[in-house]
């Protein structure tokens, strides 16, 4: 939060200068743009007092319900899919992640917040009847919201709206007013509590459909079971409209392309079925062992499996077949993003430092050179020394990241590299 803790108007109009320059990123998991005014952390915070606030007033009413044998299985079946999230975005693995079952026999609703605050209402049993492979389907598509970062997509949405309020009220403020901080953490706190009443838009729920069958499926639960949700949900509309269905806009085709996902995933379930998934899996919800976790998703991050949807662009990159052309139209995502590629370097995130470099797409010796160095890390060492001549060939070319190349020692390369 140290950013937050400068005067609010400093902060206000760096906001809106954020928003010009760089209110698009780039996800790492699906490679679409979006709209990121909120960062990560404030994006987590805020969520975390949201919910905290919401679930505290529910407790109050009696409405959180605790030591039943629902709960204890929701939490069971939620971890099972957490422990495959963070295998895909190993960077979940610090998330306080933590579910809760609110009391609320008449609603049908389920979310999950920016860095893993998730609930799920007694609507869903009382009025679908769900099962615990149903369970899964829900909890999988929100995880996959917020592992995509629609959450905090949405919040930087929200928080746009109130940005303009808050410009006003730090210029009127005087200039070390004490209260200039919780202003602004109340307003990503409200933008967390507003964001997860926001619509989905069609792509934003596709993604989270496709996350969230495979999170189910490598965790052992029937993927078929998100095509049955929805077959109930349909029904269930023609009674009344279910809250969920008022933040996941549904289309007739929904159901056809949840069918279609199913062989796709299908053997991940009969092999997580098969064996035992979950042996010698840390557990992500509430405490637990933070040096486990973080030993798990320091093993995630370097093993060379992707989810499905990203198969075919890994499968090229795992087979040398990737080649850059983009200069122009990508050079502002490469700025943006080598600084992350770097880190992900230090941390050995081949797969992912893999992922974003492709999905950037920009044509120079950085680029070939990340990529052979993830290849290398992942242990294809043939495929490694590809994409290090094409980096030299690129540098030869004029393509090269010149004085800012991230401390890579770049120059070298071309005597460095396997012949
Ligand atoms: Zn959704």
């Amino acid at each position: 939060m140290g950013c937050l803790a400068g005067r609010a108007a400093r902060f206000a109009w760096l906001l809106l200068a954020a928003a010009v320059l760089s209110g698009c990123a780039t996800s790492t998991l699906t490679g679409r743009s979006q709209f990121m005014l909120v960062s990560e952390d404030h994006a987590i915070s805020g969520s975390a007092r949201a919910y905290s606030s919401m679930i505290g007033g529910l407790s109050k009413k009696g409405k959180v319900e605790t030591g039943t044998a629902r709960a204890e299985r929701v939490k069971e079946i939620t971890d099972k899919l957490i422990a495959q999230a963070v295998r895909f975005r190993p960077d979940s693995a610090t998330w306080d992640w933590r579910v809760e079952v609110i009391n609320d026999p008449k609603v049908i609703n389920a979310f999950c917040m920016a860095g893993g605050k998730m609930a799920i209402y007694t609507g869903f049993w009382e009025k679908l009847n769900i099962t615990d492979d149903e369970v899964a389907a829900i909890m999988g598509h929100e995880i996959g919201h917020a592992l995509a970062s629609h959450t905090r997509e949405h919040m930087s949405v929200a928080y746009t709206a109130q940005v303009g309020a808050l410009v006003l009220s730090a210029l009127l403020a005087s200039r070390n007013d004490p209260n200039s901080f919780g202003r602004n953490a109340d307003a990503l706190s409200s933008a967390a509590a507003l964001a997860i009443t926001l619509p989905n838009s069609r792509e934003g729920e596709e993604e989270a459909d496709q996350i969230g069958i495979e999170l189910a499926a490598r965790a052992g639960f029937d993927p078929r079971a998100a095509v049955s949700l929805w077959e109930k949900m349909q029904k269930e509309k023609k009674f009344s409209t279910p809250q969920f269905l008022s933040t996941h806009p549904s289309n007739e085709t929904r159901i056809q392309n949840l069918s279609a996902l199913v062989p796709k995933v299908d053997h991940l379930y009969q092999l997580a079925k098969a064996g035992k998934p979950t042996e010698g899996v840390p557990s992500f919800l509430g405490g637990g062992d933070a040096a486990a976790r973080q030993a798990y998703a320091d093993k995630a991050a370097g093993e060379a499996d992707t989810m499905t949807f990203l198969g075919p662009q890994f499968e090229k990159f795992k087979k040398g077949e990737v080649v850059f052309e983009c200069r122009f139209a990508c050079f502002f995502a490469y700025t943006n993003r080598k600084g992350d590629w770097k880190a992900m370097h230090d941390k050995k995130a081949w797969r992912d430092l893999a992922v974003s470099v492709m999905n950037v797409g920009y044509l120079n010796d950085l680029s070939y050179f990340l990529l052979g160095e993830a290849a290398k890390g992942l242990g294809l060492g043939e495929v490694a020394g590809v994409y290090y001549r094409r980096a030299g060939d690129a540098q030869k070319a004029g393509h090269d990241c010149g004085g800012s190349c991230e401390e890579f020692e770049l120059r070298k390369l071309a005597e460095t590299a396997p012949k």
